[in-house]
């Protein structure tokens, strides 16, 4: 490092547990960039000072984590159409003198899937489980990228009206319909290691035929009980590694103006989680 070295960072809270630096930090280390990025913990109802920080601070790029999303979002000088959407922002990037929100969880899933799949989401009917940030993202995304049909399933109805409401396509339904789509993304925490209901499946996974693509965005462990189901019953699968790569690697381009490399942020990240028992 040295005078000149230009900075990103992740502000949230808890942060600590980020694995954004390891990711960063490896890419910019392949490009030669003199770039460092650091986890900065900041309290909640903080994040609009975070932004002035940046400001102040010359930081030329921002990733932002739970619980900061929507007041980033406000105190930005300009959001990308998916941050207008949404109301949350997870990138910020400069733009000559302003700051730009923008949020690269739903296009991150978007290239993951496809990349990972080998299928395009254009015309593909898909059911998105699950109503919070990542799904909403996710819905958001799936509808820009030309689905046909987007059916949001969630334990809370009126979280998955908002989801629902974010994509021409999107209606809200229930387990009955995930049997007639093509692409069944989960964006539960359910199957998470360390979470609530660490062994569960959503939806107990009886809907899983041979012709579906099931896509988890839990990340831990890699093969989550629903992905492991969903190979037993014969459907193709995607695990949330890639989305978890890819939404920091449309960050990652928007802050250097370099194509992000996929093949290092990727072993960056296996290295830092444990491969499953
Ligand atoms: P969030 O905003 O808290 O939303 C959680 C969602 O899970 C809600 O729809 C909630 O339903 C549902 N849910 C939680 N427990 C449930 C249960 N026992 N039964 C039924 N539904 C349940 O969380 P988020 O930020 O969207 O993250 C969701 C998951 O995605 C987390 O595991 C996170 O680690 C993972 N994630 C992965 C990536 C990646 O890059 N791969 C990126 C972001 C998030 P209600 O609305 O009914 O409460």
């Amino acid at each position: 490092m040295s005078g000149v070295t230009r900075l990103a960072a992740v502000i949230g809270d808890p942060v600590r547990h980020s694995m954004s630096p390891t990711i960063h930090n490896a890419a910019f280390a392949e490009l030669g960039l003199d770039w460092t990025y650091l986890a900065l913990p900041v309290p909640s109802g903080r994040g609009g000072d975070a932004v002035e920080a940046m400001r102040l601070f010359g930081i030329d790029g921002l990733s932002v984590t739970m619980p900061h999303k929507d007041t980033v979002a406000q105190a930005v000088d300009a959001r990308t159409s998916a941050v207008e959407r949404l109301g949350a922002c997870n990138c910020v990037f400069r733009d000559g003198d302003r700051l730009v929100g923008d949020n690269t969880d739903g296009d991150g899933w978007v290239r993951a899937f496809e990349l990972d799949s080998g299928l395009g989401l254009a015309d593909a009917r898909v059911a998105v489980i699950g109503a919070g940030g990542a799904a909403r993202a996710i819905v958001e995304a799936v509808g820009r990228a030309g689905a046909s049909e987007i059916v949001v399933v969630n334990r809370t109805t009126a979280s998955a009206e908002r989801a629902a409401a974010l994509a021409e396509v999107a209606r809200i339904g229930t387990v009955d319909d995930l049997a007639d789509v093509d692409v069944v993304v989960n964006a539960t925490s359910i199957g998470m290691a360390g979470g609530p209901d660490a062994e569960g499946i959503p939806l107990s996974g009886s809907w899983i035929g041979q012709h579906h693509v099931v896509a988890d965005i839990v990340y831990q462990p890699r093969s989550t009980p629903l992905l492991q189901e969903a190979a037993r019953r014969g459907a193709r699968t995607v695990g949330g590694l890639g989305m978890l790569v890819h939404q920091a690697a449309t960050a990652f381009e928007r802050w250097t103006n370099h194509t992000a490399p996929i093949d290092t942020m990727t072993a960056a990240v296996l290295g830092a989680i444990p491969p499953d028992d």
